[in-house]
């Protein structure tokens, strides 16, 4: 087995000069200052890397991942990424991304030993005893883990809005615009849950609506409708919620990659 990765560097110092052919002086531009819009919180997954899904370069996002795309109020390491992007990068976005099918929340929704990360997820377990109504109303394991994954990202998304380096920005009239989204990793598409909020006084609705909506989706992702026909035999089953409502199906329609 090589163990000194020259792989890698081959394909590194392709990568480069593949991009200083496409951009000449790019490096050395970057080399001056870094002027990110955006504070990417995503998960540690290695399907989920925040640049490439983005389509944007080195020196578009600044990035701060973990397991479970988790904000925890005294998670030193995030709340010094975010004071560092907002503070003194001066971002304008600070967007939540979780993933369907995310192995942490999977742990916690089912009560998954992993070691040490148990205590990590212990946040997530949180969020899930504060939704358990909601979730055990779900027909099956496939919903309630789609749900979840969602729900995790309205939850970190609300903390983030509270930590003091988001409230301090918005009281001095510093524009931070707050982002829930959730990536399917069956088509590599980003969807926006609504939790989009651009001050204090926003965070209450932006968060019930945002609810309402998981809600009557059921955990009604394109992913866990496939889950749950393989768990049936059968064709994707209709969204949970019987309440008439266009969000219903918008999650659910798109087709998996090399689906007809
Ligand atoms: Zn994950």
């Amino acid at each position: 087995m090589p163990y000194r990765l020259h792989d890698l560097f081959e394909r590194n110092r392709q990568w480069a000069r593949e991009v200083e052919a496409e951009r000449p002086g790019f490096f050395t531009k970057l080399l001056a200052q870094q002027e990110p819009q955006y504070l990417w919180i995503g998960c540690a997954d290695s399907r989920v890397p925040a640049n490439e899904i983005l389509g944007l370069l080195p020196g578009d996002v600044f990035v701060h991942r973990n397991v479970a795309n988790v904000v925890v109020h005294s998670d030193l390491n995030a709340l010094s990424v975010m004071q560092y992007a907002i503070d003194q990068l001066h971002v304008r976005h600070l967007i939540v991304v979780g993933h369907y099918g995310c192995g942490g929340v999977t742990a916690a929704l089912h009560d998954r030993r992993v070691g040490l990360a148990d205590n990590w997820l212990r946040h997530v377990k949180d969020v899930r005893h504060k939704h358990r109504a909601f979730l055990d109303r779900l027909p099956d394991d496939a919903r309630r883990l789609a749900a979840l994954c969602e729900l995790n990202v309205l939850e970190q998304s609300l903390n983030a809005c509270e930590t003091t380096v988001v409230q301090d920005a918005w009281s001095r009239g510093q524009v931070v615009v707050v982002h829930g989204w959730v990536y399917g990793l069956h088509n590599g598409l980003l969807e926006d849950l609504e939790m989009t909020v651009r001050g204090p006084g926003e965070v209450a609705a932006a968060y019930d609506r945002a609810l309402a909506a998981i809600h009557l989706r059921g955990g009604a992702s394109a992913l866990a409708a496939q889950a749950s026909a393989a768990q049936a035999g059968a064709a994707p089953a209709a969204p949970f919620s019987e309440a008439p409502c266009a969000a219903l199906a918008a999650p659910a329609v798109r087709p998996a990659p090399g689906a007809a």
